[in-house]
């Protein structure tokens, strides 16, 4: 391979990350092919949250249109108590989040922002039914492996194969680790549960072990919750599956009549087993990178994995687009230094959100409730401010 040609970059795994790293390339002028696993390209049936540090970014890449119809633009977030619902604190967003992060906080379907990109790309840039075994790096390029027997080489490899990623057993030898919690979650028809749809919300509900986050998707018609269990076991045999309706019921008996009726509203909810790793010290090798989970698993406590993903995408793009083959080292080296430190946060925090959220009632759950009582739009500035195009440039303000 010359190394003065353009890079050619394959990108191994076709969710979230994967995909708005192929659009980002595709929009920088780059060649990319992604390899993606399954038979067809989706996603799972649940929401998300997207903050505007991630939908600046989207709206960039050309997905505006496609976001603000298929989105729902919350008008606050609400912390509230387990028992009487009463409200612990309430966070604008809207129009005021929007003016005040520069771009929209969304609630979506999972479903609809992977159609969004999907639509965005080239036909044929990705390649389905492609498992990656393995990547051979050599001194100008790197050869894929994979399950079928095929090959394909590139000048550099972005692993975006997510939290079991092949990509990252290179670098680390390390495994998932079991948060000692799973997850119900679960679409319900808005219309049966008129009294929490009545506004467009994220509405969390603490209480002792276990908490539930509940926000409307696809323009309303749709409530996404998530409802969290302890759990014993390593959670390992099975990380997702078919749920029954009627545990999730008793898991969350006693508490107010909003989190009953959305979880009695559900007619199938599905079980997830949580599990993050501890952040690494490096995610590159001179031409292999990682990107979203497969670099930063984390779990959803603060509702950031796919947003710090779609971060990573452009901060690797831009990165790629200035340099030439022969600097992809160096390329990859930029990105990683920038990102790490910003994910490694968010995934520290998002631990650390387990047991903060999950709090016994009694003093110190009183004394997070006074803290958060009070909210300040600038507490979440470094969160949903951040500009990670404007980080690259040193434009973005500390
Ligand atoms: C309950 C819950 C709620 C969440 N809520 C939010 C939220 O509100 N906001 C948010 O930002 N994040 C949220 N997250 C996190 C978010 O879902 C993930 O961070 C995000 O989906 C990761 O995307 P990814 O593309 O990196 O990985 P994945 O979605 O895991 O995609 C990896 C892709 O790679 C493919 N693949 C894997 N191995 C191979 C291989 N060997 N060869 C080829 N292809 C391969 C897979 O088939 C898959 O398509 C939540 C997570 C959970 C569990």
């Amino acid at each position: 391979m010359r190394n003065d040609t353009p890079p050619r970059i394959a990108v191994v795994g076709g969710g979230l990350a994967g995909l708005t790293l192929a659009l980002a390339l595709h929009r920088a002028g780059l060649e990319c092919r992604v390899y993606e696993q399954a038979p067809r390209l989706g996603e799972v049936g649940a929401g998300l949250q997207l903050s505007p540090s991630a939908t600046r970014l989207l709206h960039r890449l050309g997905l505006e249109p496609a976001l603000r119809s298929a989105a729902v633009l919350p008008e606050a977030m609400e912390f509230r108590r387990w028992a009487d619902g009463s409200v612990i604190s309430r966070g604008l967003l809207g129009k005021h989040g929007e003016e005040r992060y520069g771009a929209p906080y969304y609630t979506m379907h999972r479903a609809d922002l992977h159609r969004a990109l999907v639509e965005a790309l080239p036909t044929g840039m990705v390649r389905l039914d492609a498992r990656c075994t393995a990547a051979e790096e050599g001194p100008d390029g790197v050869v894929l492996r994979f399950a079928d027997g095929s090959h394909a080489e590139a000048h550099a490899v972005v692993g975006a194969d997510g939290i079991h990623s092949v990509l990252r057993q290179a670098l680390v030898d390390d495994r998932p680790r079991f948060s000692g919690q799973s997850v119900y979650r679960g679409l319900v028809d808005g219309r049966r549960i008129p009294e929490v749809v009545a506004e467009p919300r994220v509405q969390l509900w603490l209480g002792p072990g276990r908490h539930v986050v509940c926000y409307p998707v696809s323009g309303g018609r749709l409530v996404n919750f998530v409802a969290t269990v302890p759990t014993s076991g390593s959670g390992s045999e099975s990380w997702s599956r078919r749920g029954r309706v009627a545990d999730v019921a008793a898991a969350y008996e006693g508490w107010c009549t909003e989190v009953t009726s959305i979880i009695g509203a559900a007619d199938q909810v599905s079980l997830w087993a949580l599990h993050d790793r501890d952040p690494i010290a490096r995610w590159s090798t001179g031409r292999i990178t990682l990107l979203g989970d497969s670099a930063h698993p984390m779990l959803p406590f603060m509702g950031q994995g796919a947003n710090q993903a779609i971060e990573d995408a452009v901060a690797l793009a831009v990165c790629l687009r200035e340099a030439g083959a022969g600097e992809l080292p160096a390329a990859l080296q930029r990105y990683e230094s920038l990102r790490r430190p910003r994910t490694t946060l968010v995934q520290e925090r998002s631990r650390g959100n387990s047991a903060a959220l999950h709090l016994p009632d009694g003093e110190a759950q009183r004394e997070r409730d006074a803290a958060m009582g009070t909210p300040t739009p600038e507490r979440q500035d470094w969160l949903h401010g951040y500009d990670v195009e404007a980080a690259l440039t040193g434009h973005q303000p500390t």
